[in-house]
């Protein structure tokens, strides 16, 4: 029988492809630029030291079957504070819906579903660009996809008039998605007066915000800092949606641990969503796995390791910082004609480096460095040891 006759390939994820690419090339000195997670001054995966330490103390003490509802909850509320911040009114007076998730991913697609669920026939406006599966995401859920102005690519910075033409024009009541801190992928983040601004006319078109958080800490190495966005939503009494994700700032990328929260306008409300939040994860996949939500639960609530995991995002982020000037100081120092100093005002863990398609292939044909097509470098891959290598190929194909 021919069940499956008229399935067709799927197109591949530009990242993959770039993976693939690099794994399969002999060159002993070639560099992936396409990788989203942190790896240290040597190139390596980096697990921080206290999740080392959760994990032994884990090992020791913990009793894996404890109750999983209270452990979850836990995990929400310290995730939460995280985000809201540890006194906001949310948090004290309990105003939020909240849920494990598979990963930003997954907190992500719940979110979609529950739209979807609820707001039939919405749309979620994306910022132009974004991370490229946050199209996937809520094309799955079948909810129609615009786009709003975002990157400015003549400045390399934020186009914000155009932003703010957009969310004025937008229907009232619009979904708009948002990255809070170290935008994926063009590192370019809006100012917190500039958010001010944002989340003021978002309250003149009662417009929705969802906040996608990837990468908390990544932008200042300051988890309060880089959550201002939220919390100047927060001030003007917005009802918002947020994404978290510990892959990044916890290294936990295999762990998929994440949390979708809302916002609601009551005790009662908080928990008639989370009921429905529940039953759409709990029909998709049940619940995550209790490891990882356990590993970030005791981090989180153990002051001596939340203060270590604090010293070690600002480790992560500082050592990405000194990399970025880094590889502008090397194409300056090489007289590069072009002007660099986006490489130092973007920030978080992405580069858009305004290198063109072309540009990109050349850097693969000829000196073996990998990177979508887009040019957006992971600065978290650049090292003190290929950071000259990969100024001079840049340089090379720019001149
Ligand atoms: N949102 C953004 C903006 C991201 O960049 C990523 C990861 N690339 C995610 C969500 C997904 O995170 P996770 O790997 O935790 O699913």
């Amino acid at each position: 029988r021919g069940w499956w006759n008229h399935v067709i390939p799927a197109p591949k994820d530009p990242i993959v492809s770039v993976n693939e690419a690099f794994l399969a090339d002999p060159f002993p000195h070639k560099i992936n630029l396409g990788v989203g997670t942190y790896r240290d001054d040597d190139g390596k995966p980096f697990i921080p030291r206290c999740v080392r330490e959760a994990e032994a103390k884990m090992e020791r003490s913990i009793d894996r079957n404890s109750n999983s509802s209270a452990v979850t909850s836990k995990f929400v509320l310290e995730s939460v504070k995280l985000a809201y911040g540890n006194d906001s009114y949310v948090v004290r007076e309990g105003l939020f819906a909240g849920v494990p998730a598979l990963s930003g991913t997954g907190a992500c697609r719940l979110f979609a579903e529950f739209q979807r669920h609820f707001y039939p026939h919405s749309q979620i406006y994306l910022p132009d660009p974004t991370w490229s599966n946050h199209h996937n995401i809520w094309g799955q859920a079948q909810l129609p996809i615009k786009t709003f102005h975002y990157y400015n690519p003549d400045t390399k910075g934020l186009d914000f008039a155009a932003l703010i033409h957009d969310v004025k024009n937008a229907p009232d009541c619009s979904f708009f998605l948002l990255h809070p801190c170290a935008h994926n992928p063009t590192g370019v983040d809006p100012t917190e007066e500039q958010w001010r601004e944002i989340s003021y006319q978002f309250k003149v078109k009662n417009h929705f915000p969802f906040f996608d958080m990837a990468y908390q800490g990544f932008s200042t190495g300051d988890l309060d800092k880089d959550a201002v966005a939220l919390r100047i939503f927060l001030e003007d009494e917005h009802l918002i949606g947020c994404a978290q994700t510990f892959a990044k700032n916890m290294g936990l990328f295999g762990h998929k641990v994440g949390c979708l929260s809302v916002v609601c306008q009551d005790i009662k409300q908080a928990a008639t969503v989370k009921s429905q939040l529940q039953k759409i994860a709990h029909s998709m996949y049940s619940s995550p796995h209790i490891h990882g939500i356990l590993l970030v639960t005791m981090i989180l609530s153990d002051p001596d390791m939340k203060t270590l995991w604090r010293k070690e995002i600002n480790v992560m982020a500082k050592r990405i910082q000194t990399m970025r000037s880094s590889l502008r100081q090397s194409l300056e120092n090489l007289d590069s004609s072009f002007n660099w100093e986006h490489i130092t005002t973007q920030g978080g863990m992405f580069c858009f480096s305004g290198l063109t398609a072309d540009q990109v292939k050349l850097l693969e044909k000829l000196f073996h460095i990998y990177m979508t097509p887009d040019g957006r470098i992971s600065m978290a891959a650049v090292t003190t040891s290929n950071v000259k290598y990969l100024a001079n190929a840049i340089h090379h194909v720019t001149r």
